[in-house]
């Protein structure tokens, strides 16, 4: 069976139905943005106490990877600690040679998912078409940042976003 885990994107626009998907996951930390939200949280207590959707932590090792990931891709900007741990979730359960997929809204999480060949979809709109990965150039000095900056540290120029890399990452080891 394929595990799913929801994001808190996924759990506040899903419709909550995970009966019929099968395994359901998500983590302690989106369950505290959906209290903090008020989004969806009684119901998704509900689904909890009723054994349909299970949270989890996954391990700070993995969280460790992932954020590596991020900034190797240049998506650390853009992740929160939430989107990190759901990715990391998704990695612990690659580990075990289980069927994941993701449910997610979040361009960067599902550029991060592509970039670890795991598989993710949206609800409600689009996935991104292909992997990216960002670099962020000064336009004065040209120097070159791994995290985004409105301005150069180096001599304040304006720091603008590069796509250096449209392949699917394929070959890459993760
Ligand atoms: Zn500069």
């Amino acid at each position: 069976m394929t595990v799913v885990i929801y994001d808190t994107s996924a759990i506040i626009r899903s419709i909550l139905n995970f009966k019929s998907i099968g395994c359901a996951y998500t983590t302690y930390s989106v369950l505290r943005e959906l209290k903090k939200r008020r989004a969806n949280y009684t119901k998704v207590v509900a689904l909890i106490e009723a054994n349909i959707l299970e949270v989890l932590s996954p391990s700070k090792k993995l969280i460790e990877k992932v954020k590596e990931k991020a900034i190797q891709l240049g998506e650390a900007g853009k992740i929160s600690s939430t989107d990190l741990e759901i990715i990391a979730l998704a990695m612990s359960f690659r580990n075990k040679e289980e069927d994941i997929l993701v449910i997610t809204n979040d361009f960067a999480i599902q550029n991060i998912l592509s970039h670890l060949n795991i598989k993710y979809k949206s609800i409600g709109q689009r996935e991104i078409r292909e992997p990216r990965e960002y670099i962020y150039e000064c336009k004065n000095c040209h120097s070159k940042y791994e995290t985004k900056h409105d301005f150069c540290p180096k001599c304040g120029g304006r720091v603008i976003t590069k796509i250096v890399r449209k392949s699917l990452g394929l070959n890459k080891t993760s």
